[in-house]
């Protein structure tokens, strides 16, 4: 079975030749096809490392555990937060590639980084997925959604993931133009759960800026139930 998915792939390749979602080279190999990416970018693309704050997990400068953000913002419904990529230079054109130009091969890649960060951390074993529900319409306007197709990739690659849809949004202004106060306003009232959630859940999203939006989901999983909320987002600005 393995071997013929490898035969489709390089026949589909072959008619339809892929290329490596930052430089552009032409993919030859399986495993570079699959992920959108020539090995050369794959291995330059270095998660977040070093001391990364408890809160936010975004990398310490000169604080100790929690950042001088997350110390300024007080108490926060999500529990703790997991990001994978800094969302400037290269790493922006691959979100882009994927987001905007729907380079459907790199959600294998965003998967087994998600995958990676679940695995080293014991609290998310159990935790259900829960993707960030996307704006009503957004669908009908991109064609899809790429939090959503993120979260199958997850399932597809892993035998112990759930996912659970259990988020809706209602339609409200959009957010790109709002701060943060203006975001939380904007987003209150409008996300709402449509069945009981998960008693550990992981919401993820592809690009965390002000995070209102997950703070937003978080609030009202906890309201309904959800004992502990953890977050996972794939870049932070
Ligand atoms: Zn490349
Ligand atoms: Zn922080």
């Amino acid at each position: 079975m393995k071997y013929l998915i490898k035969i489709l792939l390089l026949v589909k390749n072959f008619l339809f030749p892929s290329r490596c979602a930052l430089c552009e080279t032409l993919l030859t190999e399986t495993a570079e096809i699959r992920e959108g990416l020539c090995e050369k970018c794959m291995v330059s693309l270095v998660t977040v490392q070093g001391e990364k704050c408890k809160l936010c997990g975004k990398p310490l400068i000169s604080e100790r555990d929690i950042c001088l953000s997350c110390r300024n913002q007080g108490a926060k419904a999500c529990d703790r937060l997991w990001v994978i990529f800094p969302y400037t230079g290269v790493y922006r054109k691959l979100l882009h590639a994927y987001k905007f130009a729907k380079n459907l091969a790199l959600a294998v890649f965003f998967a087994g980084k998600a995958l990676e960060v679940i695995a080293e951390n014991p609290v998310l074993q159990d935790a259900v997925i829960v993707p960030v529900p996307p704006r009503p319409g957004k669908i009908k306007e991109t064609g899809w959604d790429q939090v959503d197709y993120l979260a199958k990739h997850i399932l597809k690659q892993s035998c112990s993931a759930v996912v659970q849809r259990c988020l809706k949004r209602r339609r409200s202004k959009a957010q790109k133009q709002l701060d943060r106060k203006g975001r939380m306003e904007n987003m209150k009232g409008r996300v709402y759960l449509r069945e009981k959630p998960p008693k550990t859940v992981l919401v993820i999203d592809d690009v965390i800026t002000t995070g209102s939006t997950l703070e937003v989901c978080s609030d009202i999983l906890k309201k309904g139930g959800a004992e502990k909320v953890y977050g996972l987002c794939l870049f932070y600005d």
